[in-house]
């Protein structure tokens, strides 16, 4: 097998050979590459605090679920900082449900191994990708069906093989979703050479608020500073011209597109109400304050609302950048203004700390 490298032949619950426990757990009896993860060949190379050394700012993007837009927001963090110019790297370690290839346009991308490490994927020039999917062959619709000590040990090995040069500006990690040993590992790996923050996504229901809550404590804990919270799908908003209008008959069911003659009748009448003027309409029952309620509670930082955004969902199914053209007219600047606050935030932290990149619990 390659150096550190998880072999096909290991064991079902195969702890990964940069494990502490590499070639000594229970589940490690019988596999044939016992020896040498015990004996520590099979995990030569960097450690990842040595990898990560070449890394200025590193910014964990966590939900306590799935399906809230983590990696919409993710990728389109990293999108806006690449084009401010800064290098940028985004490591996507949602081992079972990989998403970031599809949104990026990547599937069947591979990641090439080089004398220095594994290569990422570059989308642009200062963007480099890299994807837990990128490295194993399973087909896309299966699942990766692995257990905490092996997920843990792949996370491992990825942060300590990914060779992104010899300088980036901001590492974005999506992280799975929940909190459970991954992000342990992850924290631990990176904590070494400083992680700016937490920013945590969540969708704007009472429900979520338990697991955004769970999510700050989780960082309060483990000694990451919380970003801010980002209250994403916060109602579907969308410019006039894209709504339809439909006429229901109650009885029936059935639904007549009546769109050109509500548009007439605007024309007529309110021209001015067909520019600038959109259509909005809360989905997630957020009687309750939502996130923003919820981080006043919880003395975090609301970093604001991302509008649900159908040009938005078709950039990311696209893998496209919601800052390119004026597509994304509802969201990209509410995802701007955020992103902004990040920015401002780390580069307060920076200056206030001299320019060193430590954690400050
Ligand atoms: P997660 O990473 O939390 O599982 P995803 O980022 O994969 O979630 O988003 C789930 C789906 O929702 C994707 O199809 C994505 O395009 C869509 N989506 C996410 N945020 C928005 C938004 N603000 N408006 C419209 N669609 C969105």
């Amino acid at each position: 097998m390659d150096k550190g490298e998880i072999p096909d032949n290991a064991n079902e619950h195969c702890p990964g050979p940069q494990a502490e426990t590499a070639g000594k757990s229970e589940s490690c009896a019988g596999c044939p590459n016992q020896q040498a993860c015990a004996t520590g060949t099979a995990s030569n190379g960097p450690d990842p605090a040595e990898r990560m050394a070449t890394v200025k700012h590193k910014i964990l993007v966590l939900s306590c679920k799935g399906g809230v837009g983590k990696s919409t927001f993710s990728t389109q963090l990293s999108f806006a900082l690449a084009r401010t110019d800064h290098q940028v790297g985004l490591m996507d370690l949602d081992i079972c449900g990989p998403s970031m290839p599809k949104m990026l346009g990547l599937e069947g991308h591979w990641l090439h191994h080089s004398n220095y490490g594994w290569i990422p994927v570059y989308v642009e020039q200062n963007l480099g990708v890299v994807s837990i999917s990128f490295t194993h062959s399973e087909s896309d619709d299966e699942p990766a069906i692995w257990r905490g000590p092996r997920k843990s040990g792949q996370i491992i090995q990825f942060l300590k093989e990914v060779y992104w040069g010899d300088h980036i500006d901001f590492l974005v990690v999506d992280t799975p979703p929940g909190t459970s040993d991954e992000h342990i590992t992850i924290v631990n790996c990176l904590k070494d050479t400083g992680i700016d923050g937490a920013i945590i996504v969540t969708t704007p229901q009472e429900v979520a608020m338990a697991d955004v809550r769970k999510g700050v404590n989780f960082c309060k804990k483990l000694g990451v500073n919380v970003l801010g919270v980002v209250e994403n799908m916060s109602g579907l908003t969308q410019p006039l011209s894209d709504v339809k209008f439909m006429k229901l008959t109650t009885e029936t069911g059935s639904s007549v597109d009546v769109t050109q003659d509500m548009i007439s009748c605007i024309r007529e009448n309110a021209p001015e109400l067909l520019d600038g003027v959109f259509a909005w309409s809360q989905v997630f029952e957020s009687s309750g304050g939502g996130a923003e309620r919820m981080c006043e509670e919880m003395g975090v930082p609301f970093l604001g609302k991302i509008p649900l955004d159908p040009q938005l969902c078709r950039a990311a199914e696209r893998g496209k950048s919601c800052f390119e053209g004026n597509k994304c007219s509802v969201s990209a600047p509410a995802l701007k203004s955020i992103i902004e606050k990040v920015v401002a935030s780390i580069k307060m932290k920076e200056d206030l700390s001299g320019g060193e990149n430590k954690e400050t619990p």
